[in-house]
């Protein structure tokens, strides 16, 4: 598959949908005009790669929704230069969103498969991102402290590491079980063992797992 006219054009009007959907930074706007979400998709789902929809990755995952990531991408902030860690590469997508807000992003996938697919495209297309093979409830503690921490699968409870990793000062995202449902919550981190907390209403994801696979 390769990038057209016509794709870009596509990402025009997603950009568009996104906006009437409530998404007001320009970052992360221009970031879903660039980004050519297809290139991260199965070639038979291509024809619906600008829905704002999710679609199937293989090994059970799924494509987060766009308005899914670019609800995180708004709510993380992206600023360029700054050390992000990611929970859930899954295809790579969001990871993708976020490199080209001029972030520098680390990457883990508890899944093989989906891992080793994220790295080859992430790396074909030229998106540079750290990708790991392993369990994201460890966090990466080579590279920590974080400046922000986005978990993008629905987490039963908030994973003491990634809490440690996160610097202070800094912004974790993550979709968090509350009864039934997931929220999505932002976490700011203002002391060793403080944080406040802010939510933004009701999400859909893929449960976060423990161990690999
Ligand atoms: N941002 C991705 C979302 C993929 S779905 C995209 O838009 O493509 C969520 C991903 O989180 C899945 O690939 C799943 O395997 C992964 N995941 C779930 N639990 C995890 C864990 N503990 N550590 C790392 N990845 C995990």
């Amino acid at each position: 598959m390769i990038d057209t006219p016509k794709h870009a054009a596509l990402r025009q009007r997603l950009a568009e949908e996104l906006k009437r959907k409530g998404i007001s930074s320009e970052q992360t706007l221009n970031a879903f005009r660039q980004v050519p979400r297809h290139l991260f998709m199965n070639v038979s789902f291509e024809p619906f790669a600008y829905n704002d929809s999710a679609y199937p990755i293989g090994a059970e995952q799924t494509i987060s929704q766009p308005s899914t990531v670019a609800l995180q991408t708004e709510l993380l902030n992206p600023q360029p230069k700054e050390r992000i860690l990611e929970i859930g590469t899954g295809s790579g997508y969001q990871t993708a969103i976020l490199v080209q807000c001029g972030a520098m992003v680390y990457t883990i996938e508890r899944i093989k498969e989906l891992f080793l697919n994220a790295q080859a495209t992430l790396n074909q297309l030229g998106y540079k991102a750290l990708c790991k093979y392993g369990d994201g409830h460890n966090g990466w503690s080579e590279i920590a402290p974080f400046d922000k921490i986005i978990v993008t699968a629905g987490a039963e409870e908030l994973p003491q590491k990634l809490l440690d990793q996160c610097k202070i000062g800094g912004t974790i995202v993550i979709p968090l079980k509350r009864g039934d449902a997931l929220t999505m919550v932002r976490l700011t981190k203002k002391g060793e063992q403080e944080f406040s907390q802010e939510d933004f209403g009701p999400c859909a994801f893929v449960p976060m797992l423990k161990g690999i696979q």
